[in-house]
Parts: structure tokens; C-alpha cells; sequence
């Protein structure tokens, strides 16, 4: 679906008119273009607070890739927060890279008074205009329920309020600012999500929390091919975001089943051609389903790697005037069918170790939507089933959700045009999300590095400004 007024105001006229309007001037989102491509490129300037702790494993993540994919250059490793602002400056009168970072990362791990806080200040004040279009805020904290004394959980939890505030500053630009929060000695496990947070991969994602906890580490991987040797399971596949989640696991590396719907099965077949994968053609709401699934996947790949419930529908109508077929529906294609299937999976052994399971939630799940009281109660419920699930999994499987905001596809498309306008002027990013951009972050929680992911909703929504 295109946005036409994001490509208007992005000519020389559209750009003078919005700004004498007083409208909305986003930016174009660098999306990832080829698959070696380096996660980034130009100068990242990286800075600690007292007492970090990721400082070392951040540099080497940045520094210097296993594989040699690592292309960023002029990194600058800030141990004292305070020497940043001189940094930058030096930039500037040498010219070099035009004196701007593609990204700033800041370990705050080490934070345990309020008054540390004044790091942030310290590293931030005098580089954050430094920061080139598209650019990248990443903070790194420890988790604020690993704390054990209050100042401490204070300062980290405090960490999340500077990031979303940040993302809201410098949206504009297309720059996005988010944070990992590690459980304590977990940092083996920050390299997928490093890579994912500071890549054009995560261009939607902004003003999001996650938290990395302790895990087994991954084997190293072939960069370009990450997922390869690996089965994923997709429902929803014919279109949209199921395409895209498709055809970007397969660009991974990984065998796909695409499933969908009988009437799709011809359009489902064009999505799993073109990535040599399979087709399923089934009713996830149909009592023979999570059998007739378990049957197809034990007879043509003897297991599954990645489950990404993606399958979902809406059938909105005020509360009063919904009739009780769309209230069932919407249930069952959006929640009960998840946990059917998961559930024979898992009872009949298919799915694999150190698997993963992606369930797609919705902000209308978070925030609650007017004329959608079915939909919503079905994306909240999502996160409750994946919160509790990401406790008792064992093997090795995570569990995690994405809840996109609003993302161009004929979903959104249906939409009244003066809600589908809101919609995708309401973030910090003042634009809509590719089906492709939820497709990246769920291809980031598959990764076999991102093993300590588990249990976390993330938000591909531009930031949004309905809901948390
Ligand atoms: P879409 O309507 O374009 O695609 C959904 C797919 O699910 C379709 O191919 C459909 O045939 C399939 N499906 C529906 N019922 C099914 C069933 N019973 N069995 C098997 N397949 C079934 O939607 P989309 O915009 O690509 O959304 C994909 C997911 O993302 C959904 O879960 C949706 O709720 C969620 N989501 C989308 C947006 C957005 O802005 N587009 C926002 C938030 C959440």
C-alpha cells in the first residue's frame, strides 16, 4: 500500500508547503537492502555510566563481527561519559564523517542512585543533534526486577521514560531510540539484539523496552544465512505481513510452510513458490486443525523450528451492536488457535529444541480500540499466553510477541480514510510500517543468538502515541 503524502512531502515543494502549514514532514525509513549489507555503517559513538558492565561486549559486537561483516567505522568507546561532549567537537573540526553518528549507544548497566542518572545527561546533551538522519539511540540497562535495591531499580526503570522521550525528539529524522534491559551476567546474550536495535532492520521500531535474559550461547551462524537448516511454521501467509514474514525467514535461510485459508490457497502457493517453500491450505479455527498441521509437518519435515501465529482477522462493531459470530470468530482465529496448535506441537514432539514461538499481538491490544472490544480482548489475551507460556517452556523455546501499530497492508487499506490518516500520523516516525518491518523484528527473535529473548511484547509501531 503507498503513503502518498509521505512521497509528496518529500519533494523540494511538498517539503516548503507542510513546513508553512505547520504538517507533518517524516522522513524516508533506510530500510535494509541487501542481506549482507552491514548491520551499520558510519561512526557510533558508544559511552558508559560508572560501574558498566556491557561496555567491552558492546565494542566487540560493533567492533568487529566473527564473520568480518563489520563495517562501521570511527567508533569511539567513551568510558567516561563526560569526555563525549569533546568528542563530538573534535569530529566537527576535522570534518570527519561531516561530524555525524550513525549511532549512539550508551551502557547504563552500571547506574544504581538516581543521581547517576546525570550520565545520560552527560553523554546525550552534547551528541544527540550529532545524530545523522536515520540514526540509532541504543541504551543498554540491567533489568530493573534483577535490582535489588530500590535506588538502583529506580535508575534503570528510569531508563525507560529517557528512551520513549528520546524517540519522541528525534522520530523526525527517521531515528529511532530503544532499550535492552539485561538480567544480570547475561551480557553473551546482547549480540542479536544489538545488531537488530542499531540496523536499518528495526526502522519502525522505536521507544521500545526489552529485556535479555541469561541463556545458553548461540552457536555462530552464517550472517547472511542465519535461520538455514531451520522449518517455520507461518499462518496468515497468503498476504500482508504473513507474506512478508515468509518470504524474509526464507531469506534467512530458513524452509517454510505457509498456511492459509482454503479460498487463499492459490494465492498462498504464489508466496510459497517463489521462496521454495510449502503450502497448507487450512481453517486454523477448524477442530481438525492443529492435527491436520502437526500431520502435514511430521510427514514433510519431521518437525518445526519457528511457529509465527500470524493469522488474524477483525470484525468490528460497537459492543451493543456486535452479533456473537464476530464476537467468536475473532477469538478464535486470534487467540484460541494459537494455543490449540502449540499444544498438539508440543504434546506430539515437533517442536524443536531451542525452537521459537512468535504469537502477533496488536496496540489494539494494549490501548484498547473503539468498535473492536472482540479484537482487542484476543491481542491483550495474546500477551497474557505469551507471558505465561515464556515461564514454563523448556528446551531451549522462547516465546515472544510483536505487537504491530499501524502497517500498510490491506488491512489498514479497509480502513476509513480519515482513521487510516490517523493511524499512520500518530508516531513519533509520522508514517505507516511496512509488512517487512514486523517481518525483521520476528526474524530478529528466530535468530538462534536470541536465545536469552523471551517473554517480550516489542512494538513495531513507529512509536506510537495510543497505548503504553
Ligand atoms: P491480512 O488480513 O492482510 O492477512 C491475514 C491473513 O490471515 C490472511 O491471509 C487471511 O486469509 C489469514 N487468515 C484469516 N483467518 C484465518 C484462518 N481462520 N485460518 C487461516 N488463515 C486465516 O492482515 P495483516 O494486516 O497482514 O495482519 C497480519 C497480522 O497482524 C494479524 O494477526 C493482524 O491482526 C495483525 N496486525 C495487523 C496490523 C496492521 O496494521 N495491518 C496491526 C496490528 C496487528
Amino acid at each position: 500500500m503507498s503513503d502518498l503524502y509521505l512521497k509528496l512531502v518529500n519533494t523540494p515543494v511538498g517539503k516548503t508547503a507542510a513546513q508553512s502549514l505547520g504538517l507533518p514532514s517524516p522522513a524516508p525509513l533506510s530500510r535494509l537492502k541487501r542481506v549482507d549489507q552491514p548491520f551499520i555503517e558510519g561512526d557510533v559513538l558508544i559511552g558508559a555510566g560508572a560501574g558498566a558492565r556491557a561496555i567491552a561486549t558492546l565494542g566487540s559486537i560493533i567492533g568487529a563481527s566473527p564473520a568480518g561483516l563489520h563495517h562501521a567505522t570511527g567508533i569511539e568507546t567513551l568510558a567516561d561519559s563526560a569526555q563525549a561532549g569533546n568528542k563530538a567537537k573534535a569530529l566537527d573540526v576535522s570534518g570527519e564523517v561531516n561530524g555525524k553518528f550513525s549511532a549512539l549507544v550508551f551502557d547504563a548497566t552500571g547506574l544504581k542512585t538516581p543521581q547517576e542518572l546525570r550520565a545520560l545527561y552527560d553523554f546525550f546533551h552534547p551528541t544527540i543533534r550529532k545524530l545523522a538522519s536515520n540514526g540509532r539511540v541504543l541504551v543498554i540497562g540491567q533489568d530493573p526486577h534483577t535490582c535489588r535495591k530500590a535506588p538502583q531499580a529506580a535508575a534503570q526503570q528510569a531508563l525507560e521514560g529517557f528512551v520513549r522521550a528520546v524517540g519522541k525528539e528525534i522520530g523526525k529524522k527517521g531515528c529511532t531510540a530503544n532499550l535492552a534491559w539485561m538480567a544480570p551476567n547475561a551480557e553473551n546474550q546482547l549480540d542479536s539484539t544489538v545488531r537488530f536495535f542499531l540496523s536499518a532492520r528495526s526502522a519502525y521500531v522505536s521507544g521500545q523496552a526489552v529485556r535479555i535474559g541469561k541463556a545458553e550461547e548461540a552457536k555462530a551462524t552464517n550472517p547472511v544465512a542465519p535461520l538455514a537448516g531451520k522449518v517455520a511454521l507461518v499462518t496468515g501467509a497468503s498476504r500482508g505481513i504473513g507474506a512478508a514474514i515468509a518470504e524474509t525467514l526464507a531469506r534467512d535461510g530458513a524452509t517454510v510452510i505457509g498456511l492459509d485459508i482454503p479460498p487463499a490457497l492459490e494465492e498462498l502457493q504464489k508466496v510459497t513458490d517463489a521462496i521454495k517453500g510449502k503450502a497448507l491450505a487450512c481453517d486454523i479455527t477448524e477442530e481438525k486443525a492443529p492435527k491436520l498441521i502437526a500431520d502435514f509437518i511430521e510427514k514433510e519435515t519431521g518437525g518445526v523450528d519457528f511457529v509465527v501465529h500470524n493469522a488474524g482477522i477483525t470484525r468490528d462493531k460497537t459492543l451493543g451492536n456486535m452479533p456473537e459470530h464476530f464476537w467468536d470468530m475473532t477469538i478464535a482465529v486470534n487467540l484460541t488457535a494459537e494455543e490449540l496448535i502449540d499444544e498438539e506441537l508440543a504434546e506430539r514432539k515437533l517442536m524443536r529444541d531451542n525452537g521459537r514461538i512468535v504469537c502477533i499481538s496488536s496496540i489494539s491490544g494494549i490501548a484498547g480500540n473503539f468498535g473492536q472490544t472482540n479484537y482487542s480482548c484476543a491481542k491483550s489475551g495474546v500477551i497474557g499466553y505469551v507471558e505465561s507460556m515464556a515461564k514454563h517452556l523448556k528446551n531451549g523455546i522462547t516465546i515472544n510477541a510483536i505487537a504491530p501499530g499501524f502497517i500498510e497492508t490491506q488491512m489498514t487499506a479497509a480502513m476509513p480514510f480519515t482513521i487510516r490518516e490517523a493511524g499512520r500520523r500518530m508516531n513519533s516516525l509520522s508514517q505507516g510500517g511496512q509488512p517487512v518491518d514486523v517481518a525483521e523484528a520476528i526474524a530478529w527473535y528466530c535468530n538462534p543468538a536470541s536465545a536469552g529473548v523471551n517473554g517480550n511484547v516489542v512494538r513495531v509501531c513507529g512509536q506510537s502515541l495510543i497505548g503504553k
